[in-house]
């Protein structure tokens, strides 16, 4: 097919924390299945794509050097999808600018999938539909979809199948980062030896969260973060749960660690405590980067002037 190439296109896309993460049993396949809370909030990845004689991707920000440069990265495995999906030969250079941590349990590489899905249509104008995209998206990972589109929303299965969540208003998180990542397979295994032969139930959303996010009742929804995986990455990684206490004695209303680790998520009462809880660990030795971001926001979408990001 002849495609349209047009200017670069750049994509904003958000990370996600995990407001619960209730992992089943270990099944036959090797994997779990589950149901999770994604919210997605206000820090985000850049992804601009361009017309090039030869396929490449690039990155700069946070932890760029632990980035594959090759057809491993999520954000080249994407546009390649796209690419063969319309039968062009027509090559992209992808740039990624990160923001979001890697290996930080907030779902970078699925962002930069979903980022680069919707550059690489909106580039070469493939007119594919959202319900097409969002089954590109699932092909290319379970956290994917989510990036896409943003906000908060319910994930069952692997987390690729989405019931978007009514929240009520805005809320204010603190992320401590380390920069030492953990892997999300090891954190996986270290959950299944700490559960030995106990019975697991199969997961289900817990109604007191969903009640909290509809009042947009931050208090109650402090007290109903829930991370089946929190003992796993902190039995691997044991300074997070010093990070943890840190946090919530310094004002945080709640604290999770966010999807696999290591970044610890807090959730405060408001921008002030926000940015008061920031300066605390800032000078703290208890993680090695703090930002604060607001949630729910929207998920992958093209930015029309890349000046103000
Ligand atoms: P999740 O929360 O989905 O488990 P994560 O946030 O812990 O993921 P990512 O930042 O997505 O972790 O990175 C996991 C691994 O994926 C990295 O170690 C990296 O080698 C690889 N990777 C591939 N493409 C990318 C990309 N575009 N950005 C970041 N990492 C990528």
């Amino acid at each position: 097919m002849e495609v349209t190439s047009t200017a670069p296109v750049t994509v904003r896309v958000p990370a996600k924390v995990n407001l619960e993460l209730r992992i089943g049993p270990l099944e036959d396949d090797g994997y779990h299945s589950l149901s999770t809370v994604f919210h997605a909030v206000e820090l985000h990845d850049h992804v601009t794509v361009r017309a090039a004689d030869e396929w490449s991707v690039t990155t700069t920000g946070v932890g760029a050097g632990i980035v594959p440069d090759d057809d491993t990265n999520l954000a080249m495995r994407a546009a390649k999808l796209i690419a063969a999906r319309i039968g062009t030969d027509e090559r992209l250079a992808i740039d990624v600018d990160k923001k979001i941590p890697v290996a930080g349990g907030m779902a970078g590489g699925s962002a930069d999938a979903a980022a680069a899905l919707v550059a690489v249509d909106a580039f070469w104008d493939s007119g594919f539909s959202p319900r097409e995209l969002q089954d590109m998206a699932a092909e290319l990972g379970s956290d994917v979809p989510f990036a896409l589109e943003g906000g908060t929303a319910i994930g069952s299965g692997r987390g690729e199948h989405l019931v978007p969540v009514l929240s009520r208003g805005a809320f204010e998180w603190v992320f401590a980062l380390h920069h030492d990542g953990l892997s999300t397979p090891a954190v996986y295994a270290e959950c299944d030896r700490l559960r030995g032969n106990r019975r697991i139930p199969e997961p289900k959303p817990n109604t007191a969260l969903m009640a909290a996010l509809r009042a947009g009742d931050v208090d109650a929804l402090a007290s109903n973060l829930q991370n089946d995986l929190q003992d796993a990455a902190c039995s691997l990684m044991p300074k997070l749960t010093t990070t943890m206490t840190t946090g919530l004695d310094n004002g945080a209303l709640g604290a999770i660690v966010s999807g696999s680790g290591p970044t610890v998520a807090f959730l405060c009462a408001d921008r002030t405590s926000a940015l008061d809880l920031m300066v605390t660990l800032s000078a703290s030795n208890v993680c090695d980067e703090v930002v604060s971001a607001a949630g729910p926001v929207h998920g992958a979408h093209v930015v029309h002037d890349v000046r103000h990001r």
